[in-house]
């Protein structure tokens, strides 16, 4: 492949400290590649490593300029952003996302690619099983994914992580997505298109150890569910109607037990009453609050308001266009 030409696969792989992995890696990918016998490049995004990951890349893009482009991230941006600016730096027709301690087996592409040569613009990789991996690895995802499902309106696909093939066209629309805390899974479902996704068994680490901590897991599932859901800042309304419909029901339940001259209740009735009741007020006020705050969050957002598949072409539609259009 001449460079500057554009290849037809482009492999974006996030590196954080990976430096037992890479060799195979680039040496698996290389092999899966060469079969599909089409103009290639492997991204690699060093995301700030500090265990000489950095150094490496730089050495397999020095031994095949051909093939591997270096991107080198400042510092630790984490794993999202890793991937963003891969998909920035990729030149591809079709973008492979795979992680780089080859839990993702190179080998599963040439099906991605199968997929996206039968017209698909997404081919997901599903994960039908997980190989070393812990028990609370495995059960948090499990959870998170079904949550994920119920609260937002994106169909995200359980069970995949960031492994997949996307077309150039879908690959365009995810980079006008600004958007600075990225939840890429749910942002390519969001974009939409043709997807379909093709079982795999994930396998274990390489080398080393997982780089996503409980605290960068917790991150990345509030990132998931705060920009895909306004379900937490409806969360106020619905615990403010809860209590202001408590107080409501209770008024004439106290009326009538005083009035059948029960004694519960005597004297503090009022009071539970209107603290409950005015709670509830305050309440829906911060969840009406919250709504306007999502609101303007989405406007912050700025995604696109929508994505055309097919449309006429300009000339098509009224005579008179703004002279802007020739
Ligand atoms: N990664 C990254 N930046 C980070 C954390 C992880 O680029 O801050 C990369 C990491 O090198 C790997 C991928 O993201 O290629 C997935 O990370 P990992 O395998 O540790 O996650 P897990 O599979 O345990 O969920
Ligand atoms: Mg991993």
């Amino acid at each position: 492949m001449a460079n500057g030409a554009q290849p037809t696969f482009s492999i974006v792989v996030p590196v954080y400290n990976e430096r037992e992995s890479l060799p195979e890696l680039y040496r698996r990918i290389r092999a899966v590649m060469e079969q599909l016998g089409e103009p290639w490049e492997l991204v690699l995004v060093d995301d700030g490593s500090t265990d000489g990951s950095t150094d490496l890349i730089r050495r397999l893009r020095d031994q095949d300029p051909e093939h591997v482009r270096a991107v080198i991230l400042a510092r630790n941006f984490g794993h999202q952003i890793a991937v963003t600016a891969g998909i920035d730096y990729a030149r591809g027709k079709a973008i492979v996302l795979m992680d780089a301690d080859l839990q993702d087996p190179p080998e599963v592409i040439p099906q991605l690619v199968e997929k996206w040569r039968e017209g698909y613009h997404v081919v997901y990789a599903v994960r039908k099983a997980r190989e070393g991996e812990t028990w609370f690895k495995k059960t948090t995802a499990a959870l998170f994914y079904r949550l994920i499902r119920r609260i937002t309106e994106v169909d995200i696909p359980p069970d995949t992580g960031d492994f997949r093939l996307m077309d150039r066209r879908v690959v365009d629309v995810l980079k006008g997505m600004k958007e600075r805390h990225r939840f890429i899974r749910g942002m390519v479902a969001w974009v939409g298109f043709r997807q379909t996704g093709v079982p795999y068994v994930r396998a274990p680490r390489f080398a080393g150890e997982t780089k996503y901590p409980l605290r960068k897991m917790l991150k990345f599932a509030w990132d998931a569910i705060t920009g895909f859901s306004y379900v937490p800042l409806q969360m106020a309304t619905y615990l403010g109607f809860l209590a202001a419909g408590m107080a409501i029901l209770a008024i004439p339940l106290v009326v009538i037990a005083r009035l059948a001259g029960s004694q519960a209740f005597y004297g503090q009735a009022t009071t539970l009453i209107a603290v409950l009741f005015l709670g509830g007020v305050q309440l829906i006020s911060l969840g009406i609050l919250g709504e306007y705050i999502g609101r303007i969050y989405d406007e912050v957002k700025a995604r696109p308001l929508y994505v055309v598949a097919e449309a006429p072409s300009q000339e098509d539609e009224h005579a008179e266009r703004p002279a802007s259009t020739p």
